[in-house]
């Protein structure tokens, strides 16, 4: 069973709740997949049964091109409600990396027909998420540099600057729809480079100089 994991081997591990992801939140990952600019975050959410660990091998499910989405992944160490009045960043535990894996010719289809997107992106194992580097005083959340290479080129670099929507926008708009509770994990949309992971490829991911994360695709 999943447990989110610290940097920091001595923080215990967390029973994981859901994830809330934003998508088309870097105009230039918009733009890749000629998407309309939102004018409020795109919410979609991955169940618990998404988790494993980014640090193990991936296993692609077989039902067409899967991509990576690298993201900043925000975990939640205390509950945020619509009725929550403190700054809501505070409610962040942990800062990490998570793979919002996506059946990218699926989400195509859903897309067309109007239809919600759990085929694409809510199956089993659609959410590796790497451990957590826990918040200390004086996070730059809106600097905050992260890469995914495979086979050593690189293919994602992002920056939180670059959100339509900052790390504390996105937690007030996720609050007035859902509640977040220890646990929640919140992913904070993908920069460009998206594109099909194949068998065998090799991953590295890195956020700033806090962390980086290497993974291979199961054969
Ligand atoms: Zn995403």
């Amino acid at each position: 069973m999943y447990q989110h994991k610290f940097t920091n081997t001595d923080t215990a591990p967390l029973a994981a709740g859901k994830a809330v992801c934003v998508g088309r939140n870097y105009l230039e990952h918009v733009r890749e997949l000629n998407n309309e600019v939102p004018e409020e975050p795109l919410l979609f959410i991955k169940a618990n049964h998404c988790f494993v660990s980014m640090h193990d091998a991936l296993q692609l499910p077989e039902q067409g091109e899967c991509h990576n989405e690298l993201e900043v992944a925000l975990l939640i160490g205390e509950t945020l409600s619509k009725d929550s009045t403190d700054d809501p960043l505070s409610a962040v535990i942990g800062i990490g990396l998570a793979l919002d894996l996506t059946l990218r010719d699926v989400q195509q289809r859903l897309k067309d027909k109007g239809h919600p997107w759990e085929r694409a992106k809510a199956f089993d194992g659609s959410c590796p998420l790497s451990h957590f580097v826990p918040v200390s005083a004086g996070v730059e959340w809106q600097n905050l540099s992260f890469s995914l290479t495979v086979n050593n080129e690189l293919r994602q670099q992002g920056n939180t600057r670059d959100m339509m929507f900052s790390c504390e926008q996105l937690l007030r708009e996720i609050i007035k729809v859902c509640s977040l509770v220890p646990g929640d994990v919140v992913l904070t949309g993908t920069p460009k480079g998206v594109g099909p992971l194949l068998p065998g490829d090799k991953l590295s991911a890195t956020l700033v100089d806090l962390m980086s994360v290497s993974t291979v695709v199961k054969n």
